[in-house]
């Protein structure tokens, strides 16, 4: 357990006990003291972490023997309360299962970044003090938590999300060395540096590109992003960013229709139910080969699976075959341009999709 997520129990508690003992002691209004410490608390400790918790320097100690990242932790088990919501939140062990099951070479295995590092890569700090709340995590899941302990959504919740996110960096770090990566997790892209929304909590895209940009010295950086959906966190962070270059292909139709992020988008094609997949891959081909320049430095490929036909948000029609091309084509495109590519798996929500996307991911690996 991290040592934040210790704190936050720790003055859950304490602040239950409080309202506990004051109540029985003192007087029932006195047990109020207890509530306002829970409410406070956040505060001091977010404070606190925000002054003491240093940048490190993301190192790679032992190079794995095949650029895949995961860690067992990625997944999200809370209690049971998970299966409410239509995301197979296991879906990353189910594919690494079926990935490890063919190949044994060993992937990597990475560890929490500092806050020190995620607010020297952007992070806000006001966001990050909203995470604490209940009410807030639930506008960003969708999904009646406001009633749950701030500590109990930080262990079950957003600390395998952090990892992920943390993940997502390591392996860019990794596809820089040995020109490809696949994290087994990660690609939230409706969350920024300011917000989340959409089950996107920490904005892994944007922290990449700020970490290819201020630690590897990288400017020009292209996000494939292949979701159903619009990547409207990212988009919204780079603005007014012209070094990145945005492709983003989605259902128009579906959540979650920003209208002022698409500015950022420098291609779009719309998919939706009656995409087929000739279609599909026929335009994917068309606009890698107008769009990704010589001079361009790092791909990441938000590789979402819920463009295949069945998935309840996606609302499009992509068979497992075209799936599997999709991200042929991409990785041919990106090996054809002697460019870096990092693939997340992003958005893809039925179980019965978890084979396809673990084929498609054991037909990339040399
Ligand atoms: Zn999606």
């Amino acid at each position: 357990m991290q040592l934040y997520t210790f704190l936050d129990w720790f003055f859950t508690i304490a602040s239950a006990l409080m309202a506990i003992l004051l109540g029985y002691y003192v007087s029932g209004s006195a047990c109020l003291l207890g509530l306002l410490f829970y409410l406070i608390y956040p505060f001091i400790i977010e404070c606190s972490y925000n002054i003491l918790s240093e940048q490190e320097e993301i190192i790679i100690r032992k190079m794995p023997e095949i650029p895949i990242v995961y860690h067992e932790n990625y997944n999200i088990t809370a209690c049971g309360i998970e299966k409410w919501h239509p995301f197979d939140s296991c879906k990353y062990r189910n594919v690494y299962k079926q990935i490890r099951s063919r190949i044994k070479a060993q992937h990597f295995t990475p560890s929490m970044l500092s806050r020190g590092t995620l607010l020297y890569l952007g992070l806000s700090r006001w966001y990050l003090l909203k995470m604490c709340y209940s009410a807030y995590i639930s506008t960003l899941i969708e999904l009646p938590v406001f009633f749950l302990p701030g500590a109990f959504l930080r262990s079950s919740l957003l600390d395998p999300m952090l990892l992920a996110t943390s993940g997502s960096i390591y392996a860019a770090k990794l596809a820089l060395e040995k020109g490809w990566a696949i994290n087994l997790s990660g690609g939230y892209h409706h969350a920024s540096l300011n917000g989340g929304g959409g089950f996107c909590i920490y904005p892994d895209i944007t922290l990449v590109v700020n970490y290819l940009k201020k630690c590897q010295n990288l400017n020009k950086i292209v996000i494939v992003d292949l979701d159903a959906h619009q990547g409207n966190g990212y988009e919204r962070d780079f603005l007014q960013d012209s070094s990145v270059y945005i492709i983003d292909f989605y259902n128009s139709y579906i959540y979650p229709g920003d209208h002022e992020a698409e500015q950022a988008i420098n291609c779009f094609e719309h998919v939706d139910r009656n995409t087929t997949d000739e279609q599909y891959i026929t335009r994917i081909q068309r606009n890698l080969e107008k769009h990704l320049q010589d001079d361009m430095e790092f791909i990441i490929y938000n590789a979402g699976s819920d463009i295949m036909a069945g998935d309840p948000l996606g609302n499009c029609c992509i068979s497992p075959a075209g799936l599997q091309k999709r991200d042929e084509v991409v990785f041919k495109w990106a090996n054809h341009k002697k460019i870096p590519i990092l693939m997340l798996l992003s958005g893809g929500y039925q179980k019965e999709n978890t084979y396809a996307i673990g084929e498609s991911i054991l037909q990339l690996i040399p």
